[in-house]
């Protein structure tokens, strides 16, 4: 059995089959997906938490994600601070830092990152962070403001350096590695995936992005994480079971571990 840390079920992209899309998961031995609520309005939030509610094996982050940094309000920070009190909701994420695409400024991302690092801090959830092109912010904010959390996180869909993760592990953080490992030119992030100790593995899908291969290009879904785990059990030279049972037992160590 596997488990999706990390999946953007509400997007629009799985309206029109979404059943299917549950039950190709079920067969493809996907046990659990981490449903990644993201949004400045509560009906988006809303709607992973209805989503993750009406199924019982899915799970539900909420957070504000660093490209809507720019638009959060104070009524999205008492919004944030409800959902906390949900029962479905085990993760505050994704938050963090993305001066890739700078869709919102970076000082403020920042400040949106703290805010988010202290609110999950005070209701004792684990964080999920995304991070590009920020290594250095990222790894200050987080050594200044979350080093001292006794709940940890997860470091998503992971595309830094070797010396980046050496720092997350170092703070207690899970790196979590998605289909970007497929890709014929992801050398260097083959390479980390190898060297991360094993019981602090976890495997995503980031759907409906970042399809790994053979399905490249397509939306992406829970069901396609099969394909992840098996580069990384090559990667790693252990047998596929191996992969599944120690991420699985990696999400309920960072998850639900009080
Ligand atoms: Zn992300
Ligand atoms: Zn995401």
């Amino acid at each position: 059995m596997f488990i999706d840390s990390h999946a953007h079920l509400d997007d629009p992209k799985f309206e029109s089959d979404f059943r299917a899309v549950l039950d190709r998961a079920t067969k493809a031995k996907i046990e659990k997906v981490l449903v990644i609520g993201n949004g400045v309005s509560s009906s988006k939030v809303d709607s992973a938490i209805s989503i993750a509610k009406k199924h019982q094996w899915l799970d539900v982050a909420a957070g504000i994600h660093p490209h809507d940094a720019g638009t959060a309000t104070g009524d999205n920070w008492i919004e944030l601070t409800r959902f906390a009190q949900e029962e479905k909701l085990v993760a505050w994420g994704e938050i963090g830092l993305d001066f890739h695409y700078n869709y919102s400024d970076p000082e403020v991302q920042k400040e949106v990152f703290i805010q988010q690092l202290l609110l999950a801090k005070k209701s004792s959830l684990p964080v999920i962070i995304h991070t590009r092109e920020a290594e250095t912010e990222t790894l200050k904010i987080l050594s200044e403001h979350y080093a001292d959390c006794r709940r940890q996180g997860i470091m998503h869909c992971y595309s830094g350096s070797l010396s980046m993760a050496q720092c997350c592990l170092e703070m207690g953080f899970y790196i979590s590695f998605s289909g970007i490992l497929t890709f014929p030119q992801a050398h260097e992030i083959r390479r980390i995936a190898e060297m991360i100790p094993l019981d602090k593995l976890l495997i995503e899908t980031d759907a409906p992005y970042l399809a790994p291969v053979p399905y490249r290009g397509k939306r992406n879904e829970p069901a396609f994480l099969v394909e992840t785990a098996k580069i990384l059990a090559s990667i790693r030279n252990v047998d596929i079971e191996t992969i599944a049972k120690c991420t699985r037992e990696n999400y309920f160590r960072v998850i639900y571990r009080k």
